[in-house]
């Protein structure tokens, strides 16, 4: 086995710490990269403080991971000793499945194995990338360009796939109207995405302060949601929201901000249900759908197309001890617009 230190949580209760753990011996198809950069997603909060249910402990999160690959199995074809690489939210699946061979390995019908908080195919628990290396199978690491700034590019595995896959899904571009719902991680990538796909791109924010970042990312125009008047004036404005609030929060009062027909895009999973209001729907024809990060295949074409347009996350670079620092102001919204550990601090 190869040794491997990262951050862990035991249980539900307690903070991350140091912990010592084991990584596979690589197998032909395997490849192992040191960890360099990993962000930090509103998703490892939601599962260290097991918000979603089912969490195995202990657990190192983190699941946008870059670094250099160190060794490869004998049969590895796509990388070598000292490429750049990077994993996202998925370490396997069967890809035998209808979804895997269409290449959404993320709903595969026999269970993806996520990168953290998931049992591996050899019934071993799977651990992030808040740690100093990593062993997965090379189907599921991704090339970087070596023209992207490798921090910056690092909450592209999570942040950039997942809203990059639904925008592409639901063809949003010129002509439409798009309002991204919460500017945090996920929705500052989305208002990047929106606004290179062409859409007329409004930022929804519960944050006043964040008004001149939204401009600054290209955000055409920002409705602060807690100003009834502001919320009021933007009914029926959008053909489409992209919903990434964390926390609980009313869909219908931004339900009504849709155009006839408008699609109400869910990425944001909070720990509680949603409430709908059967009007919300039937009111203007609209539709209520979700996405969920997105496939192998998408992500190397989200990636190659950020290389292409230069396209990173905006970042806070943060030591690996100060991350209970990071979720405290994640929970107050206070993130601009993504946290990246800078694993040489480990
Ligand atoms: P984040 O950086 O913390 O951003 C969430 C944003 O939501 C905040 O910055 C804030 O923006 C807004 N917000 C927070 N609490 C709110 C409240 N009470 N009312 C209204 N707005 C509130 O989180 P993230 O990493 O982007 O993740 C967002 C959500 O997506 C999480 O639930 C995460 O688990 C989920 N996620 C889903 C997928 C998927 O595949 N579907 C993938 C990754 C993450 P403002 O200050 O602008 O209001
Ligand atoms: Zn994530
Ligand atoms: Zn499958």
């Amino acid at each position: 086995m190869i040794p491997a230190k990262g951050y862990a949580a035991q249980s539900a209760q307690t903070d991350l710490a140091p912990w010592d753990f084991e990584r596979r011996e690589l197998n032909p198809h395997d490849v192992q990269f040191d960890i360099q950069y990993c962000g930090v997603c509103h998703s490892d909060l939601h599962q260290i403080r097991d918000e979603w249910g089912g969490a195995i402990f202990p657990m190192v999160p983190g699941h946008e991971i870059v670094g250099k690959v160190v060794a490869v199995g004998s049969h590895v074809k796509k990388f070598k000793v000292g490429d750049i690489a990077g994993t996202g939210c998925l370490v396997d699946s069967c890809r035998t499945c209808d979804n895997c061979k269409d290449g959404l390995e993320q709903f595969c019908l026999n269970g993806m194995v996520g990168t953290y908080n998931s049992i591996g195919k050899d019934g071993v628990p799977t651990q992030g990338g808040y740690s100093n290396t990593i062993v997965v199978h090379e189907d599921f690491v991704l090339h970087i360009s070596d023209k992207l700034d490798l921090a910056g590019a690092a909450p592209l595995l999570c942040a950039g796939i997942t809203t990059y896959s639904p925008l592409r899904h639901w063809k949003v571009g010129k002509g439409h109207k798009l309002a991204v719902l919460g500017l945090g991680g996920l929705g500052h990538m989305a208002v990047k995405f929106g606004v290179a796909f062409g859409a007329e791109v409004t930022v929804l924010s519960s944050s006043p302060e964040k008004e001149a970042d939204a401009k600054k990312l290209g955000a055409h125009q920002f409705v602060l949601t807690k100003d009834e008047a502001q919320l009021s004036a933007a009914r029926g404005r959008f053909d489409f929201i992209l919903d990434t609030v964390s926390a609980p929060h009313d869909i219908n009062l931004y339900m009504a901000l849709l155009r006839r027909d408008g699609v109400h895009i869910c990425v944001g999973v909070p720990p509680t249900p949603y409430q709908l209001n059967a009007f919300s729907l039937i009111g203007g024809r609209k539709s209520l759908v979700g996405s969920l990060i997105g496939g192998l295949p998408e992500t190397q074409e989200m990636l190659n197309f950020c290389a292409a347009n230069n396209i990173v996350s905006e970042i806070e670079m943060i030591d690996i001890k100060d991350i209970h620092k990071a979720y405290d102001r994640m929970l107050k919204g206070d993130v601009k617009y993504r946290f990246v550990i800078d694993l040489a601090t480990l």
